[in-house]
């Protein structure tokens, strides 16, 4: 899945970090203070997408509004850099970017409310910051904007191919 594009986010587009992030693509969040920073990001392989209209006509940079953020993820899909065939959603912690890992019901004992570890039938942690996922974790009001405004369902798409 490596030839899939990695994404630096500038810190002022926060729901656009998290919308790349629901779809499992690598999204680094950060300040973007000077303009060999982002020829160093471009170097190391990463799509520079910011709000910041100083950076909006350097090359390979993608120029987002904050505001709007829905139009922003479609935007990003209508280039062509998020396509629903190679996502993987829910597979990335959305507070940190990490790899999440499966992980055995006995060790998250305590961390999710009880009626989520009676009844969630399989449980995943991100290595990196320890926050613990579900199947249905992920879900919440920006993923119906997948459904509504993409007309992407990434229930199903996260089902099959984690079948
Ligand atoms: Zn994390």
């Amino acid at each position: 899945m490596e030839h899939r594009p990695r994404f630096f986010v500038d810190r002022m587009l926060g729901k656009v970090a998290k919308c790349l992030r629901i779809l499992g693509y690598d999204a680094r969040y950060g300040s973007i203070e000077t303009a060999s920073q982002i020829q160093t990001l471009r170097h190391e392989g990463y799509v520079v997408v910011t709000g910041n209209t100083r950076w909006r006509h350097v090359p390979g940079v993608l120029f987002c509004q904050a505001t709007r953020w829905p139009e922003q993820c479609r935007k990003l899909a209508d280039a062509g850099l998020v396509r629903l065939e190679e996502a993987d959603p829910f597979s990335r912690c959305l507070q940190c970017n990490g790899v999440l890992e499966d992980v055995a019901k006995e060790e998250i004992a305590g961390r999710v409310p009880e009626f989520v570890y009676a009844t969630a039938p399989a449980f995943s942690r991100c290595p990196s910051c320890g926050r613990v996922y579900w199947p249905g974790s992920h879900l919440d009001k920006m993923t119906d904007h997948f459904q509504r405004i993409m007309g992407w369902n990434l229930k199903e798409a996260g089902k099959r191919r984690s079948a």
